[in-house]
This record gives C-alpha cells, structure tokens and sequence, in this order.
C-alpha cells in the first residue's frame, strides 16, 4: 500500500501536481485507489470539478469527501484548503455510497449499510457524517449489528467556521449532499485497521442529572435550566460568544462503561443549550476542562498503541473544539503520530469510533485510525511522544489552574461525603442520630404498610446512667455509651431480613432505638431480651456493670390504617416506662 498527500491550491496546475502519483501508477498494479478529499473551501463547483477531475483522470478510482473545519497534510494542519490524499491499494477492495438520513429513517439507512457492506473479508466502515436535526444515535446503534471485528470509524462533517454547524459530503457519484452519510467500505483479508482514540479532559465540580431535554436541546441539569449551570459555574454568558465561550468545557459522562465528552454548541430561546451529540435524559454528568498535562498523556498512550500497529498510513479525525482549544499547539499532538505514518484526515463535529462491539460518537475526542496491509513491517525503533516542551510556556498557567480545579474539586468531594455523613450519624457513638432515625422509622412503616409485612421497634434506656457519671466521671460515662452502642450494632449485624436490615440509633442521651424490618411482636422481643442480657453480663471498663431497660412494639392494624410514625414512637416510649417502672433490667411490650 502507497499513500500520497495533495494540498490543491490551484486547479489549473492539477496535472502537474498529481505528475507523482500518475508517474507511480503506470508502473505499479493495484487492487484498488481510493481518494479522500478534505476541503475548507464551502464552494461546490470547486469541490465538484476537482472530484471529476480525479474521476475522468483516474478511471475506475473511488473518491469520498467532506467539507471540513480544518484539513490535516501530513500530520498538520493547513486550513482552509483542500488536502487530498490518494490510497493506492495492493490487495484492499473499497466500495464508496452516499445514504440519505431522513429524520426518523436511521434504523433504515443503518439497514441498508449493513445490507450493502455484505462480503466475507468486510474490515472496515468510514463514515462521513453530515450532520442534521436529529442526533444519529440509531444510526450508530444500528451499526452494531455488524460482526464485532468490523472496525467502524469517522468524523461528522463541519464547515470552516466554528459556529457552522452543518457540512456537507460527496462521493464519486451525484452531486455534494446533506443531511446524509457517505460510507467507504474496506475490503480484503490482507488489511488491518486499528483505532485509537484520546480525551484527556477531566471532569470539575459536582455532578449534575440531566433532567429535560428535547431534541439536541439540553434544558436542565438538576432542574436548573442550562444556560444558568454554565453561567452559575464557569460566568459564560448567553452572547453571540457563547460557543466560543464554552467550546472549552465539555459535559463528561459515562454511558456503559465508556467516558464520553459532549459538546455544547449554541444556546437556544429557551435558555437551552443545543449539543453536539446525543445525552439522555436521566444521564448524570459534569462539566469537564482541559487538563493539557492529561490530554497529552492520554494521546501519548493512543500514539504508543498505533506505533504498535506498524500502521501504512494514519488517518486522524480530531474534533474542531480540540484545535480551538490547542490553537498555536495544534500540530503538537499530531506530530507523533506523523512519525510513525503518513498522517491526513480532518477536523471535525463529532468523532465516530468502533469500541468493543459499541459504535460511538464522541466529542472533543482526537480518532487515530493506522491502516496496514498485510504483516507489521518497519516497526519503529523508538518510541515517539507529544512534545512535551509546549506545557512549560504559555500553557503552563492553564495547567497550574487545572491541577488547582482538580485538587479543589477532590477536596470538595471529601468534604461533601464529610458532611453527608455529619448530617446522619452521632458524633459519639458512630450509629444514626436522631433524625435520620425518625426518617427511617418513617421509611419502615411506609414499607410494612405498601408490603403488607412486619416490623418492629425497640427503645433502650441505660438504668442509673447518672450514677455511672457521678462516680466514674463524664468521660468513663461516654466509652460505656459507645460500648452500649457497640453491643447494639453487632446485634443488628446478624439481623438481615428480605425487608431490610435492622437499625440502629441513638435517639438522645443513653437512650437507642433498633428498628426491626421484618420482624413480629415476639421475634422483636426475643431480640430485646437478648441484646438486654449482653448488657447485663457486659464487664465495661473499670469493671463496670449496667443493666437496660427495654420496650417494644410492632406496627399493628391502626398503624397501617392511619401511616403515622409518632405514635408508634410513643407506644414504644410507654413499654419502656412500663419496664423502668417493673425494676429495670427487663423487657416489656405494648
Ligand atoms: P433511669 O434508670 O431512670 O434511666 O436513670 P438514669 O440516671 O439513666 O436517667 P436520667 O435520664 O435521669 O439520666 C440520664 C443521664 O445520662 C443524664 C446525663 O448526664 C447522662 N447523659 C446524657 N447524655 C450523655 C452523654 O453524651 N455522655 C455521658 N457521659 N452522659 C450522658
Ligand atoms: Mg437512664
Ligand atoms: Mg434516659
């Protein structure tokens, strides 16, 4: 296999350019010769009398193309012009085809794809993706029918500005399209395609639920319309700089296993922001920022892999948002990859890799795909990197920042968890405090009634207490509380039932509630009755003995009727009184 890359200035000198690659094909056979053109130039009779230029020129070739965001020669980018690069195959069958995507047709189109791509030794799919109103979630998802080892890749097609949203694509047949897909199918037992692909942005803050969306329309994360999450977190505001704004800033999710970043493109009227790619509602994301120490690792770790591929040529599909946010850098990353292979491709709305057997799209994400025929040869003998220099200049105070966003954000976290956990446990004795007991007791009595089982409550007070303080000091009184609290727990570690684990808190000074799911009048009794002879054989510190005082009821039929958690609080106080007014040290019901 031969790659040659064209940067087509002038249409006159076509001849003359291509000199090379007509002098290389009168001398060598060839299974196949496919030509990609990216173009930057959104004029369709120049892409037109190029693409039949090629056509008439070289007869029986395959030619694909898209409108791009920023063409890549050579492993760098040379925006706004028109890069076309010509595969010469050995063994490789291609077959290219244009498919309309009618909203609501995608499953369709998926369909035939799948149905036109039949042959034994199918390797690979590219797409070029024009974009329209719809999300082409089914459209991917569709494609994964196709046998696991079908290496599916590309890039949505985007115009040279960054607020164009939509492109445009051709294959050799027809006129330039939209709204639709142009596919080159990759054929031949002898070809090896390997993807890789690098993020390396990094998730800052909470997270936040996606909770209305319409369309490609983002409404609201946790209820919040989106426009104020962006301008409450990061101050962008809703101006015609928007995208510009937030380019940068990414949502970052995980949706099967697999992170994905998507990218917000414009606001809506409805203080709405209209995304790059598809977000469901109910998936839990948070915005993300450009960690450049992270990213170049991340592409350092892509590069590595393809270097082990030994690949021919290098086809890249970055995203417009990536060379936004590298702008003077944006060669760097491509650089290594370059080294290893001849590198073309594009900048683009929106990357399409094959991971596992799911097809995705991804956002903000740098697809480098290593195309080889037959064995691995000249494996590089070193290893190549991103040049690393670049961190240290201008970008080393956006690397400080987000080191500084990522150390604040941890500590946020363990914060956040700190309190949770204040909120709902007694400082003293580490089991529930009192209101989240009575929100379980709530929990538990809603529970029984909709299940129609049992449960059962148990209110324990330490008898003379005061004497433990007035003689062995306040202190000695705390380690017997937690000691108390201990034997507790441990009872209700062997209590698991199929309608929940039993409980337990400290309802206030030396008195502990166990809330019993599952459990009747007499089985709560049987538990009482035990927990109370621990205490009683218990030798506390300083040889300390105490004895309990224990009351237990059971939701019966007017709880169920009236769902009323305090009167079930007082009866169970009142069997407790009922026990220190027995002499203590016992157990009584009511
Ligand atoms: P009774 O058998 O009637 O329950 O007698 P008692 O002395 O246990 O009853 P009372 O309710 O009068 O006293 C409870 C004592 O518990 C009073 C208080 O000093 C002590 N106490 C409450 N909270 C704490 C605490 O956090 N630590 C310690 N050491 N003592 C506490
Ligand atoms: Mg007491
Ligand atoms: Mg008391």
């Amino acid at each position: 296999m031969k790659q040659f890359q064209f940067e087509v200035f002038d249409l006159n000198k076509l001849e003359e350019q291509f000199g090379e690659l007509t002098e290389y094909l009168n001398s060598h056979e060839r299974s196949a010769l496919l030509f990609h053109i990216y173009t930057g130039i959104n004029d369709e009779e120049k892409i037109l009398s190029l693409r039949d230029y090629l056509k008439e020129k070289y007869i029986g070739s395959h030619i694909v193309g898209c409108l791009s965001n920023g063409e890549i020669f050579e492993g760098h980018l040379t925006d706004p012009e028109m890069v076309v690069t010509a595969w010469v195959f050995e063994t490789t069958r291609v077959k290219v085809k244009n498919y309309a995507l009618p909203l609501d047709g995608e499953e369709e189109t998926a369909k035939k794809i799948i149905k036109d791509s039949e042959a034994d030794d199918l390797k690979g799919i590219e797409l070029l993706l024009v974009k329209g109103t719809a999300y082409h979630y089914k459209l991917l998802l569709a494609l994964e029918e196709l046998d696991e080892s079908v290496k599916i890749f590309g890039g949505a097609s985007k115009g040279h500005s960054m607020d164009d949203e939509f492109g445009c694509s051709f294959s050799d047949e027809g006129s330039v399209i939209r709204d639709a897909v142009t596919v080159v199918f990759y054929y031949g037992s002898e070809l090896n395609i390997d993807l890789q692909y690098s993020l390396g942005w990094q998730a800052l803050g909470h997270e936040l639920t996606v909770t209305g969306l319409k369309n490609k329309t983002l409404e609201k994360l946790d209820n919040i319309t989106a426009t104020e999450v962006y301008s409450h977190y990061l101050g962008i505001k809703m101006d015609e700089n928007f995208f510009l704004n937030v380019i940068e800033f990414p949502l970052i999710l995980k949706r099967d296993g697999i992170t994905l970043l998507r990218e917000p493109f414009n606001e809506t009227a409805a203080n709405g922001v209209r995304m790059v790619s598809d977000l469901f509602e109910g998936e839990k994301v948070r915005i993300a920022y450009a960690d450049p120490e992270n990213i170049v690792a991340e592409t350092d770790k892509a590069c590595q892999r393809t270097s082990d591929f030994a690949p021919e040529a290098i086809m890249i599909f970055s995203c417009a948002a990536r060379k936004h946010f590298w702008s003077y850098f944006v060669n760097k990353e491509m650089e290594p990859f370059q080294k290893l292979a001849g590198c073309s491709g594009f900048f683009s709305g929106g990357e399409i890799i094959r991971i596992g057997r799911k097809v995705i799209e991804q956002n903000v994400c740098l697809v480098a795909v290593g195309i080889r025929e037959g064995e691995k040869k000249n494996l590089p003998k070193e290893e190549v990197h991103v040049d690393k220099s670049m961190l240290h200049g201008q970008l080393s105070i956006l690397r400080r920042l987000a080191t500084f966003a990522r150390a604040t954000t941890e500590e946020l976290e363990r914060a956040n968890e700190k309190l949770r956990e204040y909120a709902i446990i007694d400082e003293l004795t580490k089991v529930y405090n009192r209101r989240e007991l009575e929100r379980k007791l709530i929990e538990t009595l809603y529970h029984a009634v909709q299940n129609e089982t049992p449960a059962s409550f148990i209110m324990l007070d330490i008898d003379f207490f005061k004497g433990i303080n007035d003689r062995y000091g306040h202190d000695t009184g705390d380690i017997v509380l937690r000691k108390v609290a201990g034997i507790l727990k441990s009872h209700a570690g062997s209590l698991r039932t199929p309608e929940g684990d039993a409980v337990v808190g400290r309802f206030g000074g030396e008195e502990f509630i166990i809330i019993l799911p599952g459990k009747n009048i007499s089985e709560a009794k049987e538990v009482a009755e035990s927990i109370r002879m621990d205490i009683a054989e218990y030798e506390f510190p300083k040889k300390i003995r105490v004895t309990a005082s224990l009351g237990v009821t059971s939701v019966n039929e007017e709880d169920r009727k009236r769902r009323d958690s305090m009167t079930i609080s007082k009866r169970v106080d009142e069997a407790l009184y009922t026990a220190k007014n027995d002499g203590r040290n016992c157990v009584r019901i009511k």
